[in-house]
């Protein structure tokens, strides 16, 4: 199986596709089949291809259940082309995609059922400020800055947060480039990591592919 694609090779299937609603999903199946996965070598030649920012072609494959980072098992990916497109809508809109993560020290989940926004599961962390605790309930489309909270937190604090499943506290090296506050990792399960500001009010976030 090739596994390395030339510029070339993605402009071919790029080209071949056209600009049609729905072209970039093909285009990226195209490769994915070539490659049994998504290398983020591609993604990066395809972005320069086709003007789509590396944050908005990571969010749609990973919003789209038939897109894949990782390398899988030859039995995964049995189904055929067209079973995988009747079977799987396309991506609306890839500006908002969820993002399903987990616990970086546990590895267990953080999505939350029980409180939804818009219908969709949320983020559930809690946090420490001085002696005082409570949850956080972020949203989990990326770019949906929307988030509920058990107390409120002042503008501009410095929060500390844990898992709330293992209770580790959720830290790295990372500082915000715009505020210098520490960074909260979060493990993303189809692969990479992303990262959030810690202070309050600061919309600062990042997606890490990872390798
Ligand atoms: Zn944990
Ligand atoms: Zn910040």
């Amino acid at each position: 199986m090739k596994t390395i694609f030339s510029t070339e090779d993605i402009f071919r299937i790029s080209a071949a596709h056209g600009a049609s609603p729905g072209s970039l999903v093909a285009t990226l199946q195209d490769i994915q089949a070539a490659c049994n996965h998504l290398p983020k070598k591609a993604l990066e030649i395809l972005s320069r291809r086709t003007g789509h920012s590396l944050v908005d072609l990571y969010g749609l494959v990973t919003f789209h259940p038939a897109l894949t980072l990782e390398r899988r098992g030859a039995q995964q990916i049995s189904l055929c082309r067209q079973e995988i497109e009747r079977r799987v809508p396309l991506a609306e809109d890839p500006r908002f995609f969820r993002v399903n993560v987990a616990c970086p020290a546990c590895n267990r989940g953080l999505l939350s059922y029980d409180q939804r926004l818009d219908g969709h599961p949320m983020v559930l962390l809690h946090w420490t400020i001085r002696q005082r605790q409570g949850w956080l309930r972020l949203s989990s489309l990326w770019g949906d800055y929307r988030f509920a909270t058990e107390h409120p937190i002042a503008t501009h604090t410095i929060t500390q947060f844990s898992c709330p499943k293992c209770d580790a506290e959720l830290q790295s090296d990372w500082l915000c480039s715009r505020c210098d506050a520490p960074m909260i990792p979060l493990v993303v399960r189809s692969g990479g990591v992303i990262r959030f500001c810690s202070r309050q009010g600061c919309e600062e976030h990042m997606l890490d592919f990872g390798d």
